[in-house]
């Protein structure tokens, strides 16, 4: 369909919709975000579709958010100066993270998320919208940002997806965990041979695309309500803003404004992690 960044395959009744750019970890860019929204909700309009498995091409499932328009090295996006502002930079997010993730979220059809490799910030924010996670046992999951000052992710899925008190050691230290520890913690319901990563998740599609698809949307549904009552949609909202005073804290834009001025991502990585060295 002309996708410049994602790939998507039907396999079946399952849709299979691979985040492309593999040779910069499945970084999320406007394009990309882009068309995995038009693409999600294709398969999920298209009545020959039963499930939906999110994927990434490559090592690695996803290393967060394309940061690189918003540093130095542009090439920048029709967003870069809209950024500039709080309004602005509020817009951005709020349309192309939050409403973006909410929208896979509440897709009516059961969605997996198949991980590998690294599955960081933004990657681990996306995975968490799927209903399922799959992850190969190389995987690892990780939320650096308050290394950078930030508050997490837009959508901050963690209290929910590994419990209270270890979502704040987990975005306090920024250490990754893997797989195991992510299946222990209910983060990711299976664990399985890196190798056997996506034999295994596509028979899990298949498997669920046999239930009758009504069926399966409606227990989806019910299931998402009782997280709602349970406060998740209400807590990611206050996160959300929370989340945008961090953006404008003096300390924020200090810390923006000193990493403007680095020449590359990997600069603002190696300055990130140096001092939290265990
Ligand atoms: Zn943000």
């Amino acid at each position: 369909m002309g996708y410049q960044t994602i790939l998507v395959e039907r396999h079946g009744p399952v849709e299979l919709v691979t985040m492309n750019r593999p040779e910069v970890r499945n970084a999320q860019n406007t394009a990309l975000i882009t068309e995995l929204d038009e693409a999600m909700r294709a398969a999920d309009d298209d009545p020959a579709v039963n499930v939906i498995v999110l994927a990434g091409a490559g090592k690695d499932f996803s290393a967060g958010h394309d940061l690189k328009a918003y540093v130095g090295e542009a090439p920048s996006d029709e967003w870069h100066e809209k950024r500039k502002t709080p309004e602005g930079k509020f817009e951005h997010e709020r349309k192309m993270y939050f409403e973006k993730c909410l929208v896979i979220r509440d897709l009516t059809k059961p969605t997996i998320a198949m991980v590998q490799g690294h599955c960081v910030a933004a990657g681990l924010m996306l995975a968490a919208m799927c209903d399922l996670i799959v992850a190969s046992d190389d995987a690892v999951f990780q939320n650096p940002v308050l290394r950078m000052t930030g508050a997490g992710v837009e959508v901050l899925a963690e209290p929910f997806g590994i419990g209270f008190r270890k979502a704040k050691e987990f975005l306090w230290t920024g250490d990754e965990i893997d797989a195991q520890e992510a299946w222990r913690l209910g983060l990711v319901n299976r664990v399985v041979p890196t190798g056997k990563l996506e034999e295994e998740t596509m028979a899990l599609a298949e498997r669920i695309a046999k239930i009758p698809p009504s069926t399966a949307q409606n227990v989806k549904r019910s299931i998402n309500h009782a997280q709602d009552l349970g406060g998740f949609r209400s807590a990611l909202e206050y996160h959300f803003m929370v989340h945008q005073f961090q953006h404008n804290t003096k300390t924020a834009l200090d810390a923006l404004a000193a990493r403007q001025a680095k020449s590359s991502m990997k600069e603002v990585f190696k300055d990130r992690d140096e001092q939290f060295k265990k």
